[in-house]
């Protein structure tokens, strides 16, 4: 998940046409003072940090003049807020509020579809409202190939209880909001608040846009054209360079290096390592694509210092225990790694599989995964003993 920063979700906001203050992005106090000036005096100094709740850690400020801005700013950048170290402050003319919504659109694992949220009851925290009023929050799911239809929207806007002048904006704002969720191909949107000011105008104060890692490769433009910098995926150096390979990589803190075909069967012999009293090193998937990606993949699972071990557990239906094999077999071919490798394959093709890998690294395969998984776990076991 890679959680934008609030300038750069309003970045997105603006081009869809939801109001948002205007504003300007600084990296010092100097540079806030001249935006505060610029923007008439009286702005919002706001820490630019992937994390909720700045409001109540101080790193949202109010101030009058441009000395106040400068001060603040001096104050905060630099400093920590949410765990993330403050590198630039959003500067903002500061709105006068009338009333506080709270609008989001996210992926539903309920209706396993996109859910949009609207509550009158905005600015607080929505998980307190959704705990204490759960009447005051409303929801609408929204069949993801027919989208959210405007007139859909202006129905939950009807029943939201928000006031009159509101409902047509906030509708207008739903609808634009649910093309930047599906746009940037979001696991989450979300304005709170989603103000009317004391001028009638509906303007979103803060912005949240979550974009799916799986999709950053096909979002990879939209994001390089966003303003400032990305903040940096959460995980490991090696879980994020496998992110941007397309596959999905979590370091465990084992050593037996796992890959297996889809994600279903790699959990299965994860289990099965700790099963037998060993400790995978890896959970990796790389589906049916272990052809085409293998020498990354096996890269991946090698560049983990504790793997003493390697386990190759392929289980073929639609996808070709030969053709992914092969693949393998040339990744080590290529990276040579220094460490025991035991085999488990079965289902399509695990003949020619079995008689690759033989010819090959002059290993036969396990006939049952039980015992190609006990393989692995002893040769990391033996490698252990030998290192210590
Ligand atoms: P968060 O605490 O990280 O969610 O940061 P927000 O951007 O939501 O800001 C926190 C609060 O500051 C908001 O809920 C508003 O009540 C207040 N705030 C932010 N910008 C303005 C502004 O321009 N004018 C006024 N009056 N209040 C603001
Ligand atoms: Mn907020």
């Amino acid at each position: 998940m890679t959680d934008l920063l609030e300038h750069q979700g309003k970045h997105l906001f603006r081009e869809a046409g939801i109001a948002v203050p205007r504003g300007e992005l600084v990296g010092s106090p100097g540079d806030a003072a001249t935006a505060a000036e610029r923007l008439g005096g009286r702005v919002v100094c706001k820490a630019q940090v992937p994390a909720g709740k700045r409001g109540k850690a101080g790193a949202v400020q109010l101030v009058t003049s441009p000395a106040e801005a400068h001060d603040v700013a001096a104050r905060l950048l630099g400093s920590e807020v949410g765990g993330h170290r403050v590198e630039s402050l959003l500067v903002e003319e500061a709105v006068a509020i009338a009333a506080e919504f709270y609008a989001a659109i996210l992926n539903d694992p309920v209706s396993k579809g996109p859910l949009v949220l609207l509550s009158a009851d905005g600015g607080m925290d929505i998980e307190e409202v959704s705990a204490t009023r759960p009447e005051r929050l409303h929801k609408l799911a929204v069949d993801i190939g027919a989208g959210l239809e405007p007139g859909d929207a202006l129905a939950l806007t009807r029943r939201s209880a928000l006031p009159a002048e509101a409902v047509d904006p906030v509708a207008a704002a739903l609808t634009r909001l649910y093309h930047v969720y599906r746009d940037t191909d979001a696991s989450l949107v979300e304005v709170n608040p989603l103000v009317l000011t004391e001028a009638g105008d509906v303007v979103a104060i803060d912005a949240k846009v979550s974009v799916d890692t799986a999709a950053t490769p096909r979002q990879q433009q939209t994001l390089d054209a966003l303003p400032g910098v990305l903040p940096a995926e959460p995980g490991t150096e090696l879980e994020r360079e496998a992110a941007r390979l397309g596959l999905q990589f979590i370091e465990l803190d084992g050593d037996v290096g796992v890959l297996a075909n889809g994600a279903g069967l790699t959990m299965t012999t994860l289990d099965a390592v700790n099963h037998f009293g060993g400790r995978p090193a890896n959970f990796l998937e790389i589906g049916g694509d272990a052809y085409t990606k293998a020498i990354p993949a096996l890269r991946l699972v090698l560049s983990n210092p504790n793997v003493r071990s390697l386990l190759v557990n392929f289980c073929g239906a639609f996808a070709r225990t030969d053709v992914m094999t092969e693949g393998v077999l040339n990744a080590i071919d290529e990276l040579r790694p220094d460490i025991p490798i035991a085999f488990s394959i079965h289902g399509t093709g695990e003949r020619e599989a079995i008689a690759l890998v033989r010819e090959r690294l002059g290993v036969t395969p396990h006939e049952a995964m039980d015992d190609a998984v006990r393989a692995a776990i002893s040769a990391a076991r033996e490698r252990q003993e030998v290192a210590s």
